[in-house]
C-alpha cells in the first residue's frame, strides 16, 4: 500500500477532529491528521491585550465579503488546536430541551433527530478529556449526568463571591462556571505546580503556559507522544476532495504543503475543519458528479448558518475590582424564560477582566470621547465584566458561499429582542443589589461560537472583523448588539460610576 494511504484522516485539529483521533489512536489504525495552521507560538507576547486583540495578531488575515460586498476578516484562528486555542474554555452541556423544539421568540429552533440520552455518555467523556471543572446542582437548568464533574470548581475570587451571594439574595442561582482548565487548587489557592495560576489574560488570549485546556494540549500533543501510529502534518492545506468514478467516496485528498501540491488517499476522511471552513472544503469540491459540491444534493451544505447573539458588557463599579480570574460564575435562571417573557433569553457569564489596551483599541462610541476624564487604566480597574449570550435560529438564507473565488457570508441577524431583554435584566439585577453599575458594550475575541465544548459542537459561529476597522474580531453580531447597547446607554445611563 503506498505510504500517503492511511485508514483514517482527520482533516482539521480544532476539538472535533482532535478529541476523533485522540479516541481512535489507540486502534492502532494509521491515522493521518492535516492541519492548515502550524503550532501557535508559545511567546509572552499572548498575554499582550493589545497584541491578542487590537492587532489580532493570531487572528487569519484571510479577507471574506458579506452579502453587500463588504470586506472583513473572520474570527478564525488557524493553528493546532484550532480556535480552541483562543477559547474562552466555558464548556456547558446542552440543556435536555435544547434537543427538542423550542419555541424562541422570532421562531421554533427545530428538534434534533436525537435527544440528550444519547450524547451524555459522551458529553461525561468530552468533560473527562477536556479537564473540566465544576459543581453539579448549583446550576437550575443544567440536564442529567451519569456523575460527577470531574475536577472540583475553580473557586471564586471574594468579588466575585459578594456577587454570588448578592445575585442569591435576589432569588437567583448563580453557579460555579464549568471551565476547561489545567488549574489546581489547594484550599482556595492555585498549587505551586498548577499550569494555570489564575492570571488575568486567559478568556480569549491563547495560554503560552499550556494552561488551558484546548485540542492541541488535552488531545494533539498526548495522542503524538503515545501513539506513533498517529500522525500530524502542519501547514497542510487540503483545497479538495476528489471522489471516484462513481462519485461515492473519496479516493484523493488533495493537500498544499509549504507551497507544494500532495496527494493522500484513506478508507475514511473525517472532515472536521470547523463550520465555516467545512462547508467550503465540500463547496470547493464540486465535480461533475457533485456540481453543487460533495454532499451537496440537498443544496444545504452552508446554510442554515447559527451564531449566538453576543455582547461583552463591562460595568464600571464604584469600586475597584480586584479580581484576576474572573471568569468563574454563571447565571442561567434567565436560560429558558423570565416571570415578564415567555421565551427564552439566554445565559450570563462572567468573562475575563477587561484590559485597558481593549477599551482603548475597541471601536468606542463617538459619545465616549469625553472618558480621558476616566483612563482606560482606571476603567478596567473598575470594570466587572459580563459575557451575555441569546440564541440565534437556524435560517436557510444565511449561509456561506463561494461567489467565484470570494468567499461570501450572508448574514440576517434575528431574535435580538432576547439579547436586548438579557441586556436589561443584568442592568436591573447590578442595580437592585446597589452596585450603581454602568454598562458599556465591549467588543473583544472573548467569542464563544459554541456553547457547548462536547460532541455534538453545534454549528460555529464566529466573530467578524470588518477591515475598515481596528483588526480585533468583533462580529456583526456584535456590532449590533454593540450598537444596541450604546442607545440603550445613551438612553438610560448616567455618566460613569457614581
Ligand atoms: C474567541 C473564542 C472564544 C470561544 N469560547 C468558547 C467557550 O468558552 N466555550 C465553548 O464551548 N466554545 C468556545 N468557542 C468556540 C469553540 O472554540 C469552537 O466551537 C470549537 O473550536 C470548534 O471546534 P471545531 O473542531 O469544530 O473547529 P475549529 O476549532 O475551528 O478547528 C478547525 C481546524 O481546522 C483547520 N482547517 C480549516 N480548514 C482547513 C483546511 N482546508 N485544511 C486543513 N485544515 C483546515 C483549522 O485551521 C482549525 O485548526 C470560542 C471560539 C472563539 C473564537
Amino acid at each position: 500500500m503506498p505510504s500517503n494511504h492511511y485508514d483514517i484522516i482527520v482533516i482539521g485539529s480544532g476539538p472535533g477532529g482532535a478529541s476523533l483521533a485522540h479516541r481512535l489512536a489507540p486502534t492502532g489504525k494509521r491515522i493521518l491528521m492535516l492541519e492548515r495552521g502550524d503550532y501557535l507560538p508559545r511567546s509572552l507576547v499572548n498575554l499582550d491585550a493589545k497584541s491578542v486583540f487590537v492587532d489580532a495578531i493570531y487572528q487569519t488575515k484571510d479577507t471574506w465579503f458579506g452579502a453587500n460586498g463588504e470586506a472583513f476578516h473572520p474570527g478564525l484562528h488557524y493553528f493546532v488546536g484550532g480556535n480552541s486555542k483562543v477559547y474562552g474554555a466555558a464548556l456547558f452541556r446542552m440543556r435536555e430541551r435544547d434537543f427538542g423544539a423550542l419555541q424562541h421568540a422570532d421562531g421554533v429552533s427545530p428538534a434534533w433527530p436525537l435527544g440528550y440520552d444519547v450524547f451524555e455518555p459522551y458529553y461525561a467523556e468530552a468533560e473527562r478529556l477536556f479537564h473540566v471543572h465544576g459543581q453539579r446542582g448549583e446550576d437550575p437548568t443544567e440536564p442529567w449526568s451519569s456523575g460527577p464533574y470531574p475536577y472540583p470548581p475553580v473557586s471564586n475570587e471574594p468579588r466575585i463571591e459578594e456577587l454570588s451571594a448578592n445575585l442569591t439574595k435576589e432569588g437567583l442561582h448563580p453557579f460555579h462556571l464549568p471551565m476547561g482548565v489545567l488549574m489546581d487548587e489547594k484550599d482556595g489557592k492555585v498549587t505551586p505546580t498548577s499550569p494555570c495560576f489564575r492570571y488575568d489574560a486567559f478568556d480569549g488570549f491563547p495560554c503560552p503556559f499550556n494552561g488551558k485546556s484546548d485540542s492541541q494540549v488535552m488531545c494533539v500533543d498526548p495522542t503524538i507522544a503515545a501513539w506513533p501510529n498517529f500522525t500530524l502534518l502542519t501547514d497542510a492545506y487540503v483545497s479538495k476532495l476528489e471522489t471516484d468514478a462513481s462519485g461515492r467516496s473519496v479516493s484523493q485528498v488533495h493537500v498544499t504543503r509549504d507551497g507544494q501540491e500532495e496527494r493522500y488517499a484513506a478508507d475514511i476522511v473525517v472532515v472536521a475543519c470547523g463550520a465555516l471552513s467545512s462547508a467550503l472544503l465540500l463547496l470547493r469540491s464540486a465535480s461533475d458528479k457533485h456540481p453543487k459540491g460533495l454532499a451537496n444534493g440537498s443544496d444545504q451544505v452552508g446554510r442554515n448558518y447559527m451564531r449566538h447573539n453576543m455582547s461583552v458588557l463591562m460595568a464600571l463599579m464604584k469600586e475597584p475590582n480586584p479580581t484576576v480570574f474572573q471568569k468563574t460564575l454563571a447565571v442561567s435562571d434567565f436560560y429558558f424564560g423570565a416571570p415578564d417573557w415567555d421565551y427564552p433569553l439566554g445565559l450570563i457569564q462572567m468573562c475575563g477582566k477587561t484590559h485597558a489596551a481593549q477599551i482603548r483599541g475597541e471601536e468606542l462610541p463617538e459619545w465616549l470621547e469625553w472618558l480621558p476624564k476616566m483612563p482606560f487604566e482606571r476603567m478596567a480597574e473598575h470594570s466587572m465584566d459580563f459575557w451575555l449570550q441569546s440564541e440565534d435560529l437556524p435560517r436557510p438564507e444565511n449561509r456561506i458561499s463561494y461567489n467565484g473565488d470570494r468567499v461570501v457570508l450572508d448574514i440576517h441577524e434575528g431574535n435580538l429582542e432576547a439579547a436586548a431583554r438579557l441586556k436589561q435584566k443584568l442592568r436591573d439585577l447590578l442595580n437592585a443589589i446597589g452596585a450603581h453599575p454602568v454598562l458599556l458594550g465591549r467588543g473583544s475575541t472573548s467569542a464563544r461560537t459554541s456553547r457547548s465544548a462536547a460532541p455534538p459542537t453545534r454549528p460555529a459561529r464566529h466573530d467578524l472583523a470588518p477591515i475598515r476597522r481596528p483588526p480585533c474580531s468583533i462580529s456583526i453580531a456584535r456590532r449590533t448588539s454593540w450598537t444596541t447597547s450604546i442607545s440603550r446607554t445613551r438612553a438610560s445611563s448616567p455618566p460613569l460610576a457614581r
